[in-house]
């Protein structure tokens, strides 16, 4: 049997290990140290923005505290792309709120400003505005950002941006995470970087970031005796971690570099095939760290379903993955508003994630493109 191709795996860069044997000699093997503060200081600058940033233990708890830094309390009603992963909107029942979900548009896939608005306006005539909106930008591909961003401003409710898969990403030059009040980043195995697990909230203001981290840590009091005025959490990154972080900077910019190179070999290994769609930029304006290449399946005209493709490619050991089931369909959210039509439900029917490694081997490449062309 062939080695498996993961559809992204974990990819070290090399000089993670230096870091987390500093890391070790020093003994700072804790949720603070030397690599957290250098990781934070990094991920700032790379960010080329006057955002601060805290480093947490996933991307989940960093929409957690965005959420709670908005004011979402129970019986909120928090407004979620409804495309995307679980953990975008998990939070928002974390703090006993509503989630109402909102469909995409077809040029980014991510949530739809028309939507988005008339979600809005019903919630409201309905008797409640909702406190905070979760934009996802996925698979790194840029929301329509500035559009959202006016809506929200128009009606003064809190932005947060789910950059988790879209790190390095930029719309009009601006890297996605920080254009909302709180952006947020996850490391988890799978992601453009990793940590192993870990995540990261933008900040708009020093004071926001240290509000974060009192949370991240407890909400301890200043006294010398352990005091709280406040519930808190365990949200703060180890110093371990972090230190394959910084290590991984180092590289990201080479990784986002051969994810795009992999969504131009999609481009290329299916520019003659009628019906497939590779899921790219529709303008200049949006630039995608191409986290993971998808590809949409027109059944009527290529004959054969994604599930054919997916199936095809798993009996040669390749995995692929449909797109995110939305969350307006999903058993667990079941009771939740939806506004929208059949945008993020279609995708979800046509569409499939490659593998999008930044790790891929020339090798891999030769075996994913002969297997797709013998299935064609
Ligand atoms: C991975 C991911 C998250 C959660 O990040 P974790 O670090 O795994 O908690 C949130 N939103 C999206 C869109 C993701 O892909």
């Amino acid at each position: 049997m062939n080695s498996k191709i993961w559809l992204s795996s974990p990819h070290m860069g090399g000089n993670e290990m230096k870091y987390v044997q500093e890391a070790y000699d020093t003994n700072w093997v804790a949720p603070l140290g030397p690599n957290v503060t250098g990781f934070e200081q990094d991920l700032k600058s790379y960010l080329n923005s006057e955002n601060q940033v805290a480093a947490l233990s996933s991307g989940t708890a960093a929409i957690h505290l965005a959420l709670i830094l908005s004011g979402v309390i129970a019986g909120d009603e928090v407004l979620c792309q409804s495309m995307t992963f679980s953990a975008s909107a998990n939070p928002i029942a974390y703090q006993g709120a509503t989630p109402i979900f909102v469909d995409s548009e077809l040029d980014t896939w991510n949530m739809c400003p028309n939507y988005l608005e008339e979600a809005i306006k019903d919630r409201i005539a309905k008797g409640k505005k909702p406190k905070a909106i979760i934009v996802v930008h996925l698979y790194g591909m840029p929301a329509k950002i500035d559009q959202l961003l006016a809506i929200a401003k128009k009606y003064e409710i809190a932005l947060i941006e789910d950059a988790a898969e879209a790190l390095g990403a930029t719309y009009k030059g601006q890297k996605c995470g920080t254009f909302g009040d709180f952006g947020i980043l996850s490391f988890n195995g799978n992601k453009i970087i990793t940590t192993s697990g870990g995540g990261a909230l933008i900040c708009k203001t020093e004071a926001g970031k240290n509000k974060a981290i009192y949370l991240a840590t407890q909400a301890r009091d200043h006294a010398v005796h352990y005091q709280h005025s406040e519930i808190g959490y365990n949200y703060r990154m180890s110093n371990i971690l972090a230190g394959i972080g910084r290590g991984q900077m180092e590289v990201l910019d080479k990784h986002i570099g051969h994810r795009r190179a992999n969504n131009q070999f999609y481009k290329d290994l299916f520019k003659n095939t009628a019906g497939i769609t590779v899921f790219q930029e529709s303008n200049t304006d949006f630039y995608s760290n191409h986290w993971l290449s998808a590809i949409t399946i027109d059944e009527s005209r290529t004959g054969f379903s994604r599930e054919k493709l997916r199936e095809a490619l798993l009996k040669e050991n390749i995995e692929s993955r449909p797109l995110w089931k939305p969350m307006h369909l999903q058993p667990v959210f079941k009771d939740a508003p939806f506004y929208g039509e059949k945008v993020s439900e279609q995708l979800f029917e046509k569409g499939l994630c490659l593998p999008s490694g930044s790790n891929l081997s020339k090798n891999d490449l030769e075996r994913i493109s002969k297997t797709i062309h013998i299935f064609l």
